[in-house]
């Protein structure tokens, strides 16, 4: 046998995303862990896919996307967030978000570049700024509110920073930046040349009313931004893979450098399904009261048990606390949950590079009605 390199990722195994829905499988239990729908997505979407596919439309793309699809994003972007993007030049669509995420922090981190994250912290951000030799300087937002003390992020900030990833709305605790963070947000880059990547793929995902504060909005950290969504989440197909990038021309061009080596370029028929789709804006307008008719369901279903409900603002995901139930660690928490009352979750510690557990675990409710009322008929027996 040879002798293997050492391992570039010392630390990391298989994602928590694929263990516990791993686990829900094998225990025949209801998969309220790793996010995504269990629903059909539109017909009308899957009939646009067939018709490019039967038309013929199945060689290479260009590398930065489909021309009609980047016009479609460019529009929704200057609806949404009165902020323009110049279709061909400033938007790539990419294999989801996290390829987008990938792609952008190799364009930019080398060996002892900073990048500050906010935990709880998706993934997929910390393995990738440490491939590319970046080091990761943490904040820790906790339970129960989740709040950014700004004077600590200031303190992480060098002159070695490169980088900010944010998460907004931040998978897994729900939460939303308010116009006071992004303030202190454009005091802590002014005149430095920090760049963000914002990662917000459930910008379409905000409840009670409240705005999603794109970082596209603000000139003084648009200019610096690479902005990340993802078509898995706004049309309930997690599984195509599609996403994009919105970035001034000066930072796609670097982007594009890496991507065309990474993927190249997204499939052809589904780039022109999703351009098709989009023409009507009524396909995502109201995506918002979809998902907070869920999150009230499963939320009332919960009220009456012992576990406690944690602030839901966004994202398709239910924060809720255990420690009324039980003293265990929330990933033999999540276990155990699994095995004998068949509802899988995701513990929070998986979030937190130092596995802090604060005895909370997260519910994926981008799920059918009946998937909801049998796992709450489990939660509500504990
Ligand atoms: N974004 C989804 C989640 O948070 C899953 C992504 C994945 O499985 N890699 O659960």
């Amino acid at each position: 046998m040879i002798q293997l390199p050492l391992s570039k990722l010392s630390n990391v195994g298989t994602t928590i995303f694929s263990q516990m829905t791993q686990l829900a499988n094998e225990n025949e239990a209801i998969n309220l862990s790793q996010g995504f729908p269990d629903f059909m997505p539109d017909l009308e979407l899957l009939n646009n896919v067939d018709h490019f596919v039967k038309k013929g439309f199945n060689q290479y793309a260009p590398l930065g996307g489909m021309i009609g699809l980047k016009e479609e994003i460019a529009r929704k972007i200057e609806n949404s967030h009165q902020s323009s993007y110049h279709p061909d030049s400033e938007i790539t669509v990419t294999a989801g978000g996290t390829q987008a995420i990938f792609t952008a922090i190799a364009a930019f981190i080398k060996k002892d570049d900073e990048v500050v994250i906010f935990e709880p912290a998706y993934d997929c951000y910390e393995p990738t700024v440490e491939l590319f030799g970046g080091i990761v300087k943490r904040f820790e937002m906790k339970a129960p509110d989740y709040q950014i003390d700004w004077t600590v992020v200031k303190s992480l900030i060098s002159d070695k920073t490169k980088m900010i990833i944010l998460n907004n709305p931040n998978n897994p605790s729900g939460k939303i930046l308010t116009e006071e963070d992004i303030n202190e947000l454009i005091q802590l880059v002014k005149g430095t040349s920090i760049l963000i990547l914002s990662d917000e793929v459930y910008e379409n995902i905000v409840f009670d009313g409240k705005e999603h504060l794109s970082i596209c909005k603000y000139p003084e950290l648009k200019e610096r931004s690479l902005l990340v969504a993802s078509f898995g989440k706004l049309f309930h197909v997690t599984g195509w893979k599609v996403g994009y990038c919105a970035a001034p021309k000066a930072l796609t061009d670097e982007f594009r450098k890496v991507h065309q080596f990474n993927v190249f370029c997204v499939n052809t028929p589904i780039q022109l399904a999703l351009a098709e789709y989009m023409k009507n804006d009524e396909h995502y307008l109201h995506l918002n009261q979809f998902f907070q008719e869920k999150r009230d369901f499963l939320r009332k279903g919960l009220s009456g048990t012992s576990f406690e409900l944690l602030d839901c603002e966004g994202t398709y995901f239910q924060a809720v606390k255990y420690s009324k139930i039980s003293d265990k660690n929330d990933f033999d928490f999540a276990s155990e949950l699994t095995i004998n009352h068949k509802v899988a979750s995701v513990p929070f510690s998986s979030f937190y590079k130092n596995k802090i557990n604060e005895n909370v675990i997260r519910l994926c409710f981008a799920k059918k009605q009946e998937t909801l009322e049998k796992a709450l008929e489990n939660l509500s027996k504990i």
